[in-house]
Parts: structure tokens; sequence; C-alpha cells
């Protein structure tokens, strides 16, 4: 084939296959160029999930007339002018590849006008080919309209998820900016229904108010930025954190925002959960906004058209202002001041709001119960040691010559004697040949997901009704999720009704689950289902996070009638070695081991 240059149409649906990937990208955009038009308030209304239609409007400052063909080209832009400009970039766009994008994949009204002019101006652009510009009544600021996305773009059209998944992604986009934005007043109506909208107060507080609920934003931790020197230059981290135990099942309610840019950053990301290490369980992710602020020149945002990922200049310098500022925070907020000072009988986590310790509503659910609670300060220990045993394990892996368990043939356990628990984490057995130290809570874990998982391919969940009904308020996604997946739930005992048009009622929980808190069960569940990877099934993703919240946890004592059912539970799983995670659920120091660690006896 002979070299030609594309024709426009081509090359505008090749730009925006990069820089509007699914409906809220749309949105993405539209809403940067309204933040970087100085607005104090932006509305956002969709219908269809963002195909039929997206409306941005702000009051920002409005497109002069003569400007306004302009903005359909590609590298238009009224951001940078210069090669340097690129190298601190203080604006949200920059490119001048997003309207042009929109437009060559969907219908594009425009109204705009700026203080200077006494009527606004509209135009119209088809499938990126621009109309006539004409006189609109119009206030100072500007309103895009985007209609009929993909129409034209069936190849991308056919990856859409569902209206709602679509709405909900929109929904999550949106409620990103306002808490970075808290000093702008944000609106989202989708479907004609009010979504949510913040009031623009300027406080992190109230606008995770608005978005998570008072409670959680009041046991939320502010990150105070006062007594930084004046002079300093670096990074400074803001925003507001959770405290240790308002976890959640995965990292999707860790927002990073680099200069007012939400982005995804793995170091940063890593940084912040570093922070809360020895604090919260395993598999438990802290939640924030992390509102970063550096010079624009130690940070490149021209890494993708997306604009979401961005380099740093010097990155370990990144991580460590938001791994100490983040400690300090969480350190000078009192959880942690108190863990040594805290008597026995409490449990591992402290609430922030109530200044009350979370007495975890489980209980011991082999044989009779324990009702003993461990005190913080074994709970850290825990992690310390379990720390300790991981490099233990890699040493004794390296000096074994044993043969492996050999691929899929399944490995039992022998029959163990139990010797005693240790740290009211571990237990530890005698078996024919050396020593087992069982991770009790990882053990469980175990148990609980294969027992669920056997339960629900049979279909005959084990499960409780609860005296009353639980109500939950849910997001559009995870109402999409549930609507999508409603055999699962009923496989697992979880009975739901749609009760208002955000609002659930949970009637039955799987029996597992009796003594935890179904509403935050139910969105450990949700939230698997939409991030757990590593499983293959959603039955197994949904499975995973009901053991995880059912078993029992470290620092828990049991009895030796508990460490007996637990043990003999986990001799008749198919897979007793590791958790449903993968790690391990025990540590067995065979004789021989025992024998190089001393030297033979
Ligand atoms: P970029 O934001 O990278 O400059 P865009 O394609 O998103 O490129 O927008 C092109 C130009 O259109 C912007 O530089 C800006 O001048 C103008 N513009 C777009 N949206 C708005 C808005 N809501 N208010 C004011 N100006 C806008
Ligand atoms: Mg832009």
């Amino acid at each position: 084939m002979a070299i030609r240059v594309l024709e426009a149409e081509v090359a505008g649906m090749i730009a925006a296959g990069e820089v509007v990937e699914r409906p809220s990208s749309v949105v993405k955009e539209l809403l940067e160029n309204s933040l970087d038009a100085g607005a104090t308030r932006i509305d956002v209304t969709t219908t269809g999930g963002g195909v039929e239609s997206i409306v941005v409007s702000d009051n920002g400052v409005g497109i002069p007339e003569v400007d306004v063909p302009l903005v359909f080209q590609q590298f238009a832009t009224s951001k940078i002018s210069r090669s340097e400009d690129l190298n601190s970039i203080n604006t949200l766009g920059f490119r001048g590849e997003a309207m042009y994008s929109i437009s060559a994949v969907s219908k594009v009204e425009l109204i705009t006008r700026t203080v200077d002019e006494k009527v606004g101006v509209n135009i119209n652009i088809l499938e990126g080919n621009v109309g006539v510009i004409s006189p609109a009544a119009a206030n100072v600021g500007t309103k895009v309209t985007v209609l009929n996305l993909f129409t034209n773009f069936p190849a991308r059209k056919k990856f859409l998820r569902s209206q709602k998944a679509e709405a909900g992604r929109i929904a999550t986009l949106v409620k990103r900016y306002s808490m970075i934005w808290p000093k702008i007043s944000f609106s989202l109506s989708q479907e004609g229904t009010r979504f949510f909208s913040t009031t623009g107060s300027g406080s992190f507080r109230d606008v995770i108010a608005t978005i998570y609920g008072a409670e959680t934003s009041k046991g939320m931790i502010l990150i105070d930025r006062q007594g930084i020197d004046p002079e300093y230059s670096g990074p400074i981290l803001g925003g507001i954190i959770g405290s240790p135990s308002q976890t959640r099942a995965n990292r999707s309610h860790i927002n990073i925002f680099v200069n007012g840019r939400y982005v995804q950053n793995r170091t940063l990301s890593y940084a912040f959960e570093q922070a809360y290490h020895g604090l919260v369980g395993h598999r438990r992710f802290p939640i924030g906004v992390l509102d970063l602020r550096l010079p624009g020149e130690d940070v490149d945002v021209n890494v993708h058209p997306a604009k979401t990922e961005v380099r740093f200049l010097n990155e370990s310098e990144v991580f460590g202002v938001v791994q100490s500022t983040v400690r300090d925070s969480l350190l000078s907020s009192s959880p942690v001041q108190g863990v040594s000072s805290v008597s026995a009988g409490n449990s591992a986590t402290l609430d922030q709001a109530t200044g009350r310790y979370d007495f975890s509503p489980w209980q011991v659910r082999l044989g009779a119960g324990s009702a003993n609670k461990p005190n913080v300060q074994s709970v850290v220990n825990a992690t310390n040691s379990m720390m300790v045993t991981e490099s233990n394990l890699s040493r004794i892996n390296d000096v074994s010559d044993e043969p492996s368990a050999g691929g899929n043939v399944r490995s039992t356990l022998p029959m163990l004697r139990i010797l005693g628990q240790a740290q009211s984490t571990y237990i530890a057995a005698e078996g024919p040949d050396g020593i087992y130290l069982i991770d009790q809570h990882a053990a469980h874990e175990r148990v609980v997901f294969e027992e669920v998982i056997e339960k629900a391919k049979n279909s005959s969940p084990a499960f409780q009704t609860l005296l009353e009904p639980f109500v939950i308020n849910l997001d559009p996604s995870q109402i999409s999720m549930i609507e999508e997946n409603d055999p699962l739930f009923a496989a697992l005992g979880m009975k739901l009704e749609q009760f208002g048009p955000e609002t659930y009622l949970i009637r039955t929980v799987p029996a597992v689950l009796s003594q935890s808190n179904p509403a935050k069960a139910l969105i450990d569940v949700l939230d698997s289902l939409e991030n757990g990877a590593v499983f293959e099934t959603w039955e197994e993703k949904a499975a995973y996070s009901v053991s995880c919240h059912g078993a029992i946890r470290a620092g828990q004592s049991l009895s030796v009638v508990e460490m007996e059912t637990l043990v003999r539970q986990l001799e008749s799983c198919q897979n007793p070695n590791t958790c449903p995670h993968g790690r391990p659920t025990l540590i067995h120091l065979s004789s021989k081991h025992l024998e190089i660690e001393f030297g033979r006896r």
C-alpha cells in the first residue's frame, strides 16, 4: 500500500481513540476546561450513561467570539504557546486536543460568552465539521453539549459497558474532582435526577460529607499544612485521609491529585499505603484525598494524552513527603499514640469519630467462642513478627531440598496435635514430621472460602435473615453490579432488594457474616467484584471478601477446642496451604529444617 496522509476524519478518530475512551473521558476533559477557565460553579448533566448526552456548563471566563472556531482545531489551545511552556504546566489542559477529539466522535454544541461581550455565541459541530456561528443569549461562561457519542465510531462503542456502569464511572469522576476542588460548587444530574452537589465552601470535610457521608467525614483526618517554612519550595501534601479503622477492600478510594489533576500513580499510592503499615490489616486499603502540590517544572504531565500519568523529577523525594506527612498526621491524630496505653479488652481499631475503640462485631465462630479481645499492642506486634516470619520462611525455603509438592497435586495436612497459641495469632502444632505454625486468620479464610464456594455451587447457601433489613445507599455503578449479578448474590445467601433509586435493603446475609456489619460486607463484595482480578470467577471474588469478613482475626485468643476445630477444618480443605489470596496459611518446620537450623543432635 502506498503511503498517504490520513484524511482529517480518520486522524480525528485516532486522536479521539486516545483521549476519549468512554463517556467519562469526555466529562473529564470538559471539567478540566471549566476548571482552567476559572469557574466557581460547574454543572454536569448526562443521559443514557453519557452516550446520549453530556452537558457541562460553567461560569468561567468564556471564549471570545473570534476564538470560537479555533476551539475544535487540533492543537489549538490558549494555555501554552512555546515549547518552553511544556517545562512548567500550570493548567490542567495544554494539548489542545480534547475539543477536537470529542467533536470528531459526536455532535457538539458550544455556547459561550465572555464578560466583554453583550451576547453569547452558539456553534454546532457534527463529526468534526464546524457549522456557522450564531448569536445566542447566554450568561458569562461556557456550556458544552455532547450528543450521540461514538455513533460514527462503532469500534469504540461496542466496548462500552451498560448505561448504568458508564453513568457510575461519570459519577466517580465528578466526585473525585469535587473532592479536590472544594472551593468549587459541582453538581451532577443523571437520567433526570440530581445525583449530588457540593457547596463550594472550601472545606475538605464538607465535600467528603457530601460524597461519603457525614460519619465517614467526621472520622477522617485533615492533613495540616501549617508550619511549613515559606521558603520551602518542594512538594507539599494536603488533603484529608481516613483513620486506620476506615479501610476498604481495594484501592479505589485512594484519590491522588497532583497540582489539582487526578492521577494514577503507583509510587504515590504505595507511599500512602506504607504510612498505614502495621495499622491496618492484610489486604485492607486506606482511603483518602491526597492533594500533592509541587512546582510545575518538577513534574511531567505530558506522558499520555489522557494526562492521568505523571513523572516526577525527584520521585524518592515525593515518596518521602507523602509517606511522612501521612504518617505524622496519623500519629498526631491519636490512634497510634494510644497504642501503648490501650488496655487489654479492646479490639484493634480506634474509631476516630467516637474516639472509642471499634469493637468488631464478629465473634469467634468456632465452637464455644471466646470473647477475649486483643489489645492494640499485640496486633502491632503481630504485624511486625509476621514480617520476621516471612523472612524466616524464605530462609527455610532456600535450604530446602525436599521435592516440592509438584503442580496441582493436592497436598493434605497430616493429623496435627495442637501445642498452643502464640501472640493470639498463630497456632503451634506438632505433626508426624516436625512443627507447624498456622496463621489463624489465613487458615480460617481458607476454610470459610471453600465452604462459601461449595454452598454457592450447590445453590444451598447458609444464610441468616436479619431481624430488621439493613438499608444501604449505593452509587449507580454498584447498583448495576448488583443487577448484573443477581443470581450470584442469591447463591451467596445475600438477599437484596431495591428500595429507592439509590437504596437497597439487605434482607439476609451469608451465615458466616452473621456477626459482621452487613453493609460493610456488601460494599466489600462489590469492591472485589470490580477489582478482585486474582480470581477468575465472580463467585470466587465474592467468596473471597465474604471469607475475609467472616474469618477470625489475628490477635484473637482461641481456646484449644477452637484451635482444634479450625485445624480439623483446614485439614479437609482442598487447598489447605494457602489462603484464598495466595499467602501461606502455615509454615512447616520439618525435622530436617530443625536439624539444619539447630545442628544435628
Ligand atoms: P486544552 O484544554 O488542552 O487547551 P481543549 O481542546 O480542551 O484544549 O480546548 C481548547 C481551547 O478551548 C482551550 O485552550 C480554551 O481556550 C478553550 N476552552 C475550551 N473549553 C473552555 C471553557 N469551558 N471555558 C473557556 N475556554 C474553553
Ligand atoms: Mg482541555
